[in-house]
């Protein structure tokens, strides 16, 4: 595969993205991703949360180049399956995730917020202990990857496989938008692709231990998030 270093994505216009979305809707996500990664590299890199999506993309990308850069958000609330999953997926693809943590440490946020912020106020949360850290992972960059589907959430809907991110100003890149739930899960027992065992247990979206419950069945898959509240994502997708 020819990677090319480039600095277009600023210059970018909104046709050529138009372009590009028509070009990659519904195709393979492997032809998105090679295509990206031909345009981008090295200033593109992938969000990893480890979550199913992510795993299935991870698997994707390791097999096609070791060189694409794969960072993970720790907001040291993440579940120890998470954890453990991460260790494992980095032996297995032979990666070293970049880890982005936020700078206050829980305790800190807890003296300078209170307690519970997370109940208080979820999105200030978030803000602190994810987009922050996500901010500084994509300094530098021109393009993001991300494991983001329509079908998740009604705030996914629209979602296209090629889009501006005008809140990052960066291009992002979602090969998976239009994959289901099935097709995930037949990726993944296909190629023996490790996955958080938490998904085993009614949780088909994982966050932070705090804000993430299982879901029952004929809910939506982002239900066990902020449960009980309108909030429906963290900030990194809005
Ligand atoms: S998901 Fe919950 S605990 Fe995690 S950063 Fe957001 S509000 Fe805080």
């Amino acid at each position: 595969m020819k990677i090319s270093g480039g600095k277009e994505a600023g210059k970018m216009k909104d046709e050529e993205l138009e372009e590009l979305r028509r070009k990659f809707e519904g195709q393979p996500p492997q032809q998105t991703l090679r295509w990206a990664l031909d345009r981008f590299y090295p200033t593109i890199a992938f969000a990893c949360s480890f979550g199913a999506e992510d795993m299935v993309l991870l698997d994707m990308i390791s097999k096609m180049t070791p060189r694409m850069r794969v960072f993970y958000i720790d907001t040291g609330l993440l579940f120890k399956e998470t954890y453990e999953l991460i260790e494992k997926a980095a032996e297995k693809y032979g990666i070293k995730p970049e880890r982005y943590a936020p700078e206050l440490t829980l305790e800190r946020q807890r003296e300078l917020y209170g307690e519970n912020l997370y109940q208080r106020n979820p999105d200030l949360c978030c803000q602190i202990r994810k987009v922050e850290p996500l901010k500084k992972a994509l300094a530098g960059l021109e393009a993001w990857v991300t494991g983001i589907r329509r079908e998740q959430s009604p705030t996914r809907a629209s979602a296209a496989v090629v889009e501006r991110d005008r809140k990052f100003g960066l291009v992002k890149v979602n090969p998976l938008v239009h994959w289901t739930f099935k097709d995930v899960w037949k990726y993944i027992t296909e190629n023996h692709v490790p996955y958080n065992p938490l998904h085993d247990r009614n949780y088909p979206s994982i966050g932070c231990t705090l804000c993430t419950t299982p879901v029952a069945p004929g809910e939506d898959p982002r239900a066990g998030r902020w449960r009980g509240r309108d909030k429906k994502e963290c900030g990194l997708h809005l």
